[in-house]
Protein backbone atom coordinates (compact mmCIF):
# COMPACT_ATOMS: atom_id res chain seq x y z
CA UNK A 1 0.00 0.00 0.00
CA UNK A 2 2.53 2.40 0.63
CA UNK A 3 4.25 2.05 -2.70
CA UNK A 4 0.98 3.25 -4.54
CA UNK A 5 1.28 5.77 -2.12
CA UNK A 6 4.30 6.80 -3.70
CA UNK A 7 3.42 6.21 -6.77
CA UNK A 8 0.07 8.88 -6.21
CA UNK A 9 2.67 11.07 -5.52
CA UNK A 10 4.99 10.31 -8.11
CA UNK A 11 1.81 10.89 -10.42
CA UNK A 12 0.53 14.01 -9.14
CA UNK A 13 4.14 15.66 -9.46
CA UNK A 14 4.98 14.17 -13.48
CA UNK A 15 1.14 15.95 -14.27
CA UNK A 16 2.78 18.77 -12.91
CA UNK A 17 5.18 19.30 -15.16
CA UNK A 18 3.74 16.94 -18.31
CA UNK A 19 1.52 17.57 -21.33
CA UNK A 20 -0.53 14.73 -22.21
CA UNK A 21 -1.14 14.96 -25.57
CA UNK A 22 -5.15 13.47 -25.92
CA UNK A 23 -5.96 11.66 -28.95
CA UNK A 24 -8.61 12.14 -31.64
CA UNK A 25 -10.02 9.57 -32.65
CA UNK A 26 -12.86 11.27 -34.70
CA UNK A 27 -13.06 10.14 -38.01
CA UNK A 28 -13.88 13.02 -39.83
CA UNK A 29 -11.46 15.33 -38.48
CA UNK A 30 -11.02 17.31 -41.26
CA UNK A 31 -14.50 18.62 -41.52
CA UNK A 32 -16.05 21.85 -40.78
CA UNK A 33 -18.90 22.22 -39.52
CA UNK A 34 -21.44 25.35 -39.11
CA UNK A 35 -25.40 26.07 -38.50
CA UNK A 36 -26.83 29.21 -39.69
CA UNK A 37 -29.89 30.34 -37.68
CA UNK A 38 -32.83 32.42 -37.89
CA UNK A 39 -34.40 34.77 -35.19
CA UNK A 40 -37.83 36.36 -35.14
CA UNK A 41 -39.98 34.15 -37.41
CA UNK A 42 -42.71 32.57 -39.08
CA UNK A 43 -43.73 34.81 -41.77
CA UNK A 44 -44.94 34.17 -45.12
CA UNK A 45 -42.69 36.90 -46.76
CA UNK A 46 -38.49 36.83 -45.81
CA UNK A 47 -39.16 33.56 -43.88
CA UNK A 48 -40.13 31.98 -47.30
CA UNK A 49 -37.40 33.62 -49.23
CA UNK A 50 -34.78 32.67 -46.88
CA UNK A 51 -36.02 28.89 -47.02
CA UNK A 52 -36.14 29.52 -51.31
CA UNK A 53 -32.33 30.36 -50.85
CA UNK A 54 -31.84 27.73 -48.67
CA UNK A 55 -33.57 25.09 -51.01
CA UNK A 56 -31.46 26.53 -53.96
CA UNK A 57 -27.98 25.80 -51.94
CA UNK A 58 -29.84 22.24 -50.87
CA UNK A 59 -28.63 23.50 -47.15
CA UNK A 60 -30.36 23.48 -43.55
CA UNK A 61 -30.76 25.67 -40.67
CA UNK A 62 -32.55 26.04 -37.53
CA UNK A 63 -35.53 29.07 -37.23
CA UNK A 64 -36.16 30.48 -33.39
CA UNK A 65 -39.49 31.30 -34.10
CA UNK A 66 -41.55 33.53 -31.97
CA UNK A 67 -44.68 31.59 -29.96
CA UNK A 68 -47.19 33.85 -30.85
CA UNK A 69 -46.66 34.37 -34.43
CA UNK A 70 -47.16 30.47 -34.55
CA UNK A 71 -50.61 29.81 -35.81
CA UNK A 72 -52.24 28.68 -39.48
CA UNK A 73 -51.47 31.61 -41.00
CA UNK A 74 -47.85 30.57 -41.09
CA UNK A 75 -48.47 26.58 -40.88
CA UNK A 76 -47.23 26.38 -45.19
CA UNK A 77 -43.80 28.42 -44.00
CA UNK A 78 -43.73 25.97 -41.09
CA UNK A 79 -43.79 23.24 -42.93
CA UNK A 80 -41.42 24.16 -45.79
CA UNK A 81 -39.08 24.36 -42.54
CA UNK A 82 -39.77 20.94 -41.88
CA UNK A 83 -40.13 19.25 -45.13
CA UNK A 84 -36.28 20.69 -46.23
CA UNK A 85 -34.83 19.18 -43.17
CA UNK A 86 -34.52 22.64 -41.11
CA UNK A 87 -34.87 23.19 -37.14
CA UNK A 88 -37.60 24.88 -35.82
CA UNK A 89 -37.09 26.43 -32.15
CA UNK A 90 -38.26 28.45 -29.47
CA UNK A 91 -37.58 32.50 -29.05
CA UNK A 92 -39.57 32.66 -26.38
CA UNK A 93 -43.18 33.10 -26.83
CA UNK A 94 -43.69 37.05 -27.18
CA UNK A 95 -40.22 38.50 -27.51
CA UNK A 96 -40.51 39.77 -23.51
CA UNK A 97 -37.14 40.25 -21.60
CA UNK A 98 -36.28 37.71 -19.40
CA UNK A 99 -33.91 39.00 -16.95
CA UNK A 100 -36.49 38.92 -13.89
CA UNK A 101 -38.25 35.55 -14.90
CA UNK A 102 -38.26 32.89 -12.41
CA UNK A 103 -37.39 29.72 -13.52
CA UNK A 104 -41.09 28.36 -13.63
CA UNK A 105 -41.91 30.84 -15.97
CA UNK A 106 -38.94 30.22 -18.46
CA UNK A 107 -40.57 26.26 -18.19
CA UNK A 108 -43.94 27.75 -18.61
CA UNK A 109 -42.92 29.80 -21.46
CA UNK A 110 -40.55 27.05 -23.56
CA UNK A 111 -43.77 24.72 -22.98
CA UNK A 112 -46.79 27.18 -24.65
CA UNK A 113 -44.32 27.77 -27.61
CA UNK A 114 -43.85 24.10 -27.73
CA UNK A 115 -47.20 23.14 -28.00
CA UNK A 116 -48.12 25.89 -30.64
CA UNK A 117 -45.29 24.54 -33.05
CA UNK A 118 -46.66 21.16 -32.41
CA UNK A 119 -50.02 22.23 -33.16
CA UNK A 120 -48.70 23.05 -36.65
CA UNK A 121 -46.64 20.88 -37.79
CA UNK A 122 -46.45 17.75 -35.00
CA UNK A 123 -42.42 18.60 -33.89
CA UNK A 124 -41.51 19.66 -30.75
CA UNK A 125 -38.40 22.33 -30.35
CA UNK A 126 -35.58 21.09 -28.30
CA UNK A 127 -33.15 24.03 -27.89
CA UNK A 128 -34.44 28.27 -27.05
CA UNK A 129 -33.03 31.25 -27.71
CA UNK A 130 -33.58 34.26 -25.43
CA UNK A 131 -34.98 37.72 -26.78
CA UNK A 132 -32.19 39.75 -27.34
CA UNK A 133 -29.81 37.24 -25.63
CA UNK A 134 -30.49 37.95 -21.95
CA UNK A 135 -29.92 35.54 -19.49
CA UNK A 136 -32.54 35.61 -16.32
CA UNK A 137 -30.86 36.16 -13.20
CA UNK A 138 -31.69 33.05 -11.49
CA UNK A 139 -29.14 31.36 -14.16
CA UNK A 140 -25.90 33.02 -12.05
CA UNK A 141 -27.19 31.41 -8.88
CA UNK A 142 -25.76 28.45 -10.52
CA UNK A 143 -28.80 27.00 -11.45
CA UNK A 144 -29.05 25.35 -14.97
CA UNK A 145 -31.55 26.92 -17.52
CA UNK A 146 -34.18 25.00 -17.82
CA UNK A 147 -33.71 23.58 -21.85
CA UNK A 148 -30.57 24.44 -23.76
CA UNK A 149 -29.62 28.16 -24.58
CA UNK A 150 -28.51 28.99 -27.90
CA UNK A 151 -26.70 32.02 -28.17
CA UNK A 152 -24.72 32.53 -31.50
CA UNK A 153 -22.49 35.36 -33.02
CA UNK A 154 -23.95 37.31 -35.98
CA UNK A 155 -23.99 40.47 -38.28
CA UNK A 156 -25.78 42.95 -36.41
CA UNK A 157 -28.51 42.18 -39.26
CA UNK A 158 -31.47 43.61 -37.51
CA UNK A 159 -30.12 46.93 -38.18
CA UNK A 160 -31.02 48.02 -41.85
CA UNK A 161 -28.47 50.20 -41.81
CA UNK A 162 -25.95 47.05 -42.01
CA UNK A 163 -25.01 46.07 -45.63
CA UNK A 164 -25.60 43.52 -47.48
CA UNK A 165 -21.64 43.15 -48.04
CA UNK A 166 -21.24 44.06 -44.49
CA UNK A 167 -22.99 41.07 -43.45
CA UNK A 168 -21.12 38.59 -46.01
CA UNK A 169 -17.76 39.66 -44.84
CA UNK A 170 -19.11 39.48 -41.29
CA UNK A 171 -20.08 36.26 -41.37
CA UNK A 172 -17.08 34.92 -43.64
CA UNK A 173 -15.08 36.11 -40.75
CA UNK A 174 -16.37 34.80 -37.85
CA UNK A 175 -17.01 31.59 -39.49
CA UNK A 176 -14.83 28.44 -38.04
CA UNK A 177 -16.08 25.17 -37.19
CA UNK A 178 -18.90 24.50 -34.93
CA UNK A 179 -20.22 28.29 -34.87
CA UNK A 180 -23.81 29.00 -34.40
CA UNK A 181 -24.78 31.93 -37.26
CA UNK A 182 -26.86 34.62 -35.70
CA UNK A 183 -28.90 35.89 -38.37
CA UNK A 184 -32.43 37.02 -38.68
CA UNK A 185 -35.94 36.58 -40.78
CA UNK A 186 -38.16 39.09 -39.37
CA UNK A 187 -40.37 40.79 -42.60
CA UNK A 188 -38.21 43.35 -44.77
CA UNK A 189 -34.92 41.69 -43.42
CA UNK A 190 -34.31 41.31 -47.60
CA UNK A 191 -30.42 42.08 -47.13
CA UNK A 192 -29.84 38.69 -44.91
CA UNK A 193 -31.22 36.87 -47.42
CA UNK A 194 -29.38 38.58 -50.24
CA UNK A 195 -26.49 38.14 -48.59
CA UNK A 196 -27.05 34.69 -48.08
CA UNK A 197 -26.50 33.81 -52.03
CA UNK A 198 -22.95 34.40 -51.79
CA UNK A 199 -22.25 33.64 -47.62
CA UNK A 200 -23.59 29.98 -48.70
CA UNK A 201 -21.82 29.47 -51.54
CA UNK A 202 -18.68 31.05 -50.46
CA UNK A 203 -18.56 28.88 -47.28
CA UNK A 204 -19.28 25.34 -49.05
CA UNK A 205 -16.30 26.24 -51.36
CA UNK A 206 -13.98 26.98 -47.94
CA UNK A 207 -15.38 23.07 -46.99
CA UNK A 208 -18.22 23.93 -44.73
CA UNK A 209 -21.35 21.26 -44.11
CA UNK A 210 -24.21 23.18 -42.90
CA UNK A 211 -26.22 21.71 -40.21
CA UNK A 212 -29.06 22.18 -37.99
CA UNK A 213 -28.33 22.77 -33.88
CA UNK A 214 -29.05 19.21 -33.15
CA UNK A 215 -26.70 17.92 -35.99
CA UNK A 216 -23.96 20.10 -34.46
CA UNK A 217 -24.04 18.92 -31.57
CA UNK A 218 -24.09 15.30 -32.76
CA UNK A 219 -21.52 15.68 -35.71
CA UNK A 220 -19.46 17.41 -32.65
CA UNK A 221 -19.76 15.07 -30.33
CA UNK A 222 -20.79 17.13 -27.39
CA UNK A 223 -23.26 16.93 -24.60
CA UNK A 224 -26.38 19.92 -25.28
CA UNK A 225 -25.21 20.76 -21.31
CA UNK A 226 -27.74 23.32 -20.01
CA UNK A 227 -24.40 25.50 -17.99
CA UNK A 228 -24.30 28.08 -20.96
CA UNK A 229 -25.38 29.79 -24.07
CA UNK A 230 -23.72 27.88 -26.41
CA UNK A 231 -21.91 29.92 -29.26
CA UNK A 232 -19.25 28.01 -30.87
CA UNK A 233 -19.35 23.81 -30.72
CA UNK A 234 -16.26 22.46 -30.31
CA UNK A 235 -15.72 19.29 -31.46
CA UNK A 236 -14.89 16.46 -28.65
CA UNK A 237 -12.88 13.36 -28.71
CA UNK A 238 -15.64 10.26 -29.57
CA UNK A 239 -15.91 7.95 -27.07
CA UNK A 240 -13.50 5.22 -27.10
CA UNK A 241 -15.87 1.94 -28.43
CA UNK A 242 -14.42 -1.13 -27.96
CA UNK A 243 -12.08 -2.18 -30.80
CA UNK A 244 -13.03 -4.57 -33.47
CA UNK A 245 -10.12 -4.53 -35.15
CA UNK A 246 -7.91 -4.85 -32.06
CA UNK A 247 -10.14 -7.43 -29.64
CA UNK A 248 -7.09 -9.17 -27.88
CA UNK A 249 -6.45 -5.89 -26.23
CA UNK A 250 -6.89 -5.59 -22.62
CA UNK A 251 -7.76 -2.85 -20.73
CA UNK A 252 -5.36 -1.53 -18.60
CA UNK A 253 -2.89 -3.79 -20.21
CA UNK A 254 -0.66 -0.77 -20.63
CA UNK A 255 2.38 -3.34 -21.44
CA UNK A 256 0.88 -5.37 -23.09
CA UNK A 257 1.62 -8.45 -21.25
CA UNK A 258 -2.24 -10.07 -20.80
CA UNK A 259 -2.18 -9.04 -17.46
CA UNK A 260 -3.28 -5.97 -15.15
CA UNK A 261 -1.00 -5.35 -12.89
CA UNK A 262 1.52 -2.92 -11.19
CA UNK A 263 3.29 -3.14 -13.75
CA UNK A 264 1.26 -1.71 -15.76
CA UNK A 265 0.72 1.36 -13.67
CA UNK A 266 4.39 2.22 -14.50
CA UNK A 267 4.31 1.56 -17.91
CA UNK A 268 1.23 3.95 -18.17
CA UNK A 269 3.52 6.48 -15.95
CA UNK A 270 6.41 6.38 -18.01
CA UNK A 271 4.32 6.95 -21.27
CA UNK A 272 2.96 10.24 -18.91
CA UNK A 273 6.98 11.06 -18.32
CA UNK A 274 7.66 10.87 -22.10
CA UNK A 275 4.75 12.89 -23.22
CA UNK A 276 3.33 10.27 -25.30
CA UNK A 277 -0.69 9.93 -25.37
CA UNK A 278 -1.21 6.35 -25.02
CA UNK A 279 -3.29 3.24 -26.84
CA UNK A 280 -6.75 4.67 -25.83
CA UNK A 281 -7.64 0.81 -26.21
CA UNK A 282 -5.58 0.14 -23.05
CA UNK A 283 -4.95 3.13 -21.54
CA UNK A 284 -8.31 5.19 -21.74
CA UNK A 285 -9.47 3.59 -18.59
CA UNK A 286 -12.48 5.24 -17.27
CA UNK A 287 -14.12 4.72 -21.21
CA UNK A 288 -14.04 8.84 -21.49
CA UNK A 289 -12.21 9.10 -24.99
CA UNK A 290 -8.86 10.71 -23.74
CA UNK A 291 -5.91 9.33 -21.97
CA UNK A 292 -5.81 11.59 -18.88
CA UNK A 293 -4.99 11.36 -15.10
CA UNK A 294 -8.47 10.20 -14.27
CA UNK A 295 -7.23 6.72 -16.30
CA UNK A 296 -4.21 6.47 -13.85
CA UNK A 297 -6.16 7.08 -10.57
CA UNK A 298 -8.65 4.74 -12.79
CA UNK A 299 -5.89 2.29 -13.06
CA UNK A 300 -4.34 2.31 -9.43
CA UNK A 301 -8.25 1.68 -8.22
CA UNK A 302 -8.23 -1.38 -10.50
CA UNK A 303 -5.28 -2.72 -9.04
CA UNK A 304 -5.57 -2.17 -5.64
ZN1 LIG B 1 -35.31 38.18 -31.57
Amino acid sequence: MKKYISLILAISMIFAVATIQTASVSAETNKKYIALTFDDGPNGTTCENILRTLRDFNVPATFFVIGERVNSSNQRTLKKMVNQGCQIASHSWNHADMKNWTYDQVVADFKKVSDAIYEQVQVRPTVMRLPNLTIPSFFYDYVDFPVPMMGGDGTSDWNQSVSTEERIQQVKKIACDGRIVLLHCFEGNDKTDEALQTIIPDLLADGYEFVTIDELFEKQNQEMTLDRQWSVVKRQPAPSTTTTTAPQKIKGDVNGDKKVNSLDLQAMLRLVADGKSGDLATCDIDNNGKFDILDLKALLQKIL
